[in-house]
């Protein structure tokens, strides 16, 4: 319509107006909306229509002198396709733009990783050691006599589910390197912890300690990846566990804590031990800081970047009685849910 508009006003127009021009601004306002394609079409309807209008204002004799309606054209006709030329431009370096801001996205992700055989290394050794942990009791209650059944039955339960976590782990790793989304889904908070607490039962009461869990009620689905929060969580309890070594056998315990929090639901681990060493403390999140012997110190560092990934967050906090209190909060599944429906 703005098209026809502006020819016939060419065309009636006297030949020193310069409508044509106007073709340019049209073309400017739908680079907006047309791809790169629609838009060259435009400006090739454009140029013949200003040569339509030059032949219809001729014919009809209504734009006075004849050369001034071809200097006028002319000129027309190298706004439009300069117009178009410096569209395409923009848009070729806003696609180069986007394709080396996917470029560096993709290096920051692999350097991320922080090394990514590192990384692995860490997030499997904790559930091979749990294997290897049931794997040497399952012996043991095989070689009593008589033999017991039930318990060994139980150890190689606890086997086959540290087999599983660890294959989860190496998948999840690979997707991570590959650029693949997390495998977000809507899960019960409570549901999920407790399972983890219960696949890492046996280890802990090898280790003398008690677990208490303070999980409250009908709290709301979480969106998230499960396994990843599993991770998180497992490596929480680890360190707890691992940090606990240090205290008489009756005063380890860890204290595990779902509640509603601002945005989310807030799981807190909370340990007895002798909290965080002071100079851990200001590098605590950052990549390959570690006061153990064995230790990569990549565990938390990757466990906060899973969690900002989801939405979520970790922090840490002194305990009031000198123990190590770590939180972190997963996102409501009806917040995601209302944020997708908007965008
Ligand atoms: P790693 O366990 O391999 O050292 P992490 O990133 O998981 O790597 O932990 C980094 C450091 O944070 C640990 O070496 C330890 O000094 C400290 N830390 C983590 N959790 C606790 C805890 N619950 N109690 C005391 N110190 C802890």
């Amino acid at each position: 319509m703005v098209l026809g508009a502006i020819s016939i006003a060419d065309a009636v127009a006297h030949y020193e107006i310069a409508i044509g021009a106007l073709y340019a601004v049209l073309i400017l306002a739908m680079s907006y909306w047309l791809p790169r394609r629609s838009l060259i079409g435009l400006a090739m309807v454009c140029a013949s229509l200003t040569l339509l209008s030059l032949l219809l204002s001729s014919l009809l004799g209504s734009g006075g002198d004849d050369v001034y309606g071809v200097v006028n054209a002319g000129i027309s006709l190298i706004t439009i396709f300069l117009t178009l030329y410096l569209l395409l431009a923009i848009d070729a370096a806003r696609t180069a733009v986007n394709r080396s801001r996917e470029k560096l996205a993709q290096f920051s992700r692999i350097r991320g990783m922080q090394g990514l055989t590192t990384a692995v290394a860490h997030e499997v050794s904790q559930p091979l050691a749990a294997i290897l942990t049931n794997a040497a009791a399952c012996t043991r209650w095989l070689q009593q006599s008589p033999p017991q059944l039930a318990r060994a039955g139980l150890a190689a339960d606890r086997i086959m589910a540290d087999a599983a976590r660890a294959g989860e782990i190496i998948g999840r790793v690979r997707s991570l390197i590959r650029g693949d989304l997390p495998q977000l889904s809507s899960f019960d908070l409570n549901a999920a912890v407790a399972e983890l607490v219960m696949t890492l039962g046996g280890e802990f009461e090898q280790r003398g300690i008690a677990m208490l869990l303070e999980l409250r009620a009908s709290i709301p689905l979480v969106r998230a990846d499960r396994v990843q929060i599993q991770q998180v969580l497992s490596n929480l309890l680890l360190n707890a566990a691992e940090a606990l070594a240090a205290v008489p056998g009756p005063q380890r315990r860890i204290r595990v804590v779902t509640e509603p929090c601002e945005a989310g639901i807030c799981c807190t681990v909370a340990d007895s031990g002798p909290g965080i060493v002071a100079e851990i403390r200001p590098h605590l999140f950052e990549p390959f800081w570690t006061s153990k012997a064995e230790g990569i110190g990549v565990g938390l560092s990757l466990s906060r970047a899973i969690m900002e990934a989801c939405g979520g967050a970790l922090w840490f906090e002194e305990g009031e009685a000198g123990g190590a209190v770590f939180h972190f909060r997963v996102p409501l599944a009806e917040d995601r849910d209302g944020e997708r429906g908007t965008s």
